[in-house]
């Protein structure tokens, strides 16, 4: 289609060829995922089904994994479908090897192959001092978190040929960066272990043509940030530049660019996405 109309303008204008193909190439093929097979983990709600329908609107057919919203995976999955790409849901607890094995095995049966991960399911803690964090709830946390990060990338990387690409979700909240809110060190720790996790893995895929990269968004509106953003959104929007929340669309965007043939020289990275926090 796109194709289509840029050889209808070349023809009305008459441009020489060269010009059609790069014309063509610049307005109408970037980003472009068509027959891209994605897996989204935490693809039920929030950032995910933001990123999940980011990945189909350039083409992608997506696997919609989800832990306990069956009902909500579902209609992401309906989304999918009515954009006219594949899809289908899929259950499964990150934090569980055999859970994580069960979903990998799903996708490779029904497309036989992985082109994409996003690796975003992730849970925030209650916020408590320190002396009052269990054992319990730090594992919680690290496990979903970063554990769960780890279980996917090793799955993938047993499936994934060159050309594919791994994009993990961190956290402005990851250390690093001078952003501390207080009260959430496993959260933190979880997400600064996704960027470490996420620069290793770089040096061991780069290798083989797999990149991986991270998101690292700022306050996005989701259900996990309900509760900050109606308590303090006064003072927390005077740290944003740009002067309002993330949108869930706003890093599924960031993630269909690292998704892309575009990105092929980029891995390794983290790419902020927080409307200006860090800057200002
Ligand atoms: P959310 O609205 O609470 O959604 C969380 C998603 O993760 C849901 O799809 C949930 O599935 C899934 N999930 C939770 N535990 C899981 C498990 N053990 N196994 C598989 N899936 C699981 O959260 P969100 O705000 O979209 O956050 C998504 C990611 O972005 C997280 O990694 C989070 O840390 C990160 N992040 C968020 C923000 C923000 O401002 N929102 C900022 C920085 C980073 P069910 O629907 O089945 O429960």
């Amino acid at each position: 289609m796109a194709v289509r109309v840029a050889v209808a303008v070349a023809v009305v204008v008459k441009l020489p060829i060269d010009t059609l193909s790069l014309f063509s190439y610049t307005f109408f093929s970037m980003f472009d995922l068509t027959g891209k097979k994605a897996l989204v983990t935490g693809g039920s709600r929030g950032i995910g089904r933001g990123i999940a329908l980011a990945l189909a609107k350039q083409g992608a057919d997506v696997a919609v994994n989800y832990h306990r919203n069956a009902e909500e995976a579902q209609k992401v999955v309906a989304e999918i479908l009515a954009l006219g790409r594949e899809a289908f849901s899929v259950q499964a607890d990150v934090a569980q090897t055999a859970d994580v094995v069960r979903m990998f095995a799903a996708v490779m049966a029904k497309w036989g192959k992985l082109d994409i991960l996003a690796n975003n399911a992730g849970i925030a803690p209650a916020m408590v001092p320190i002396e009052q964090m269990t054992d319990d709830q730090w594992d919680l946390v690290i496990d979903i978190n970063l554990k769960g990060q780890f279980l996917c990338a090793r799955e993938a990387a047993k499936v994934m040929k060159p050309g594919s690409k791994v994009i993990n979700t961190a956290s402005i909240a990851s250390g690093g960066v001078g952003v501390g809110f207080g009260r959430i060190a496993s959260y933190v720790a979880s997400k600064g272990g996704v960027i470490g996790l996420t620069e290793d893995l770089a040096v061991d895929f780069g290798p083989r043509g797999i990149n991986i990269n991270a998101v690292a968004p700022g306050i996005i509106e989701t259900d996990m940030t309900k509760e900050i953003i109606t308590a303090g959104s006064q003072g927390l929007l005077t740290k944003i530049p740009k002067g309002r929340f993330g949108k869930p669309a706003d890093i599924g965007a960031a993630v269909a660019f690292l998704a892309s043939d575009e990105a092929e020289y980029i891995t390794g990275v983290v790419l902020y996405v927080d409307g200006g926090w860090l800057a200002a």
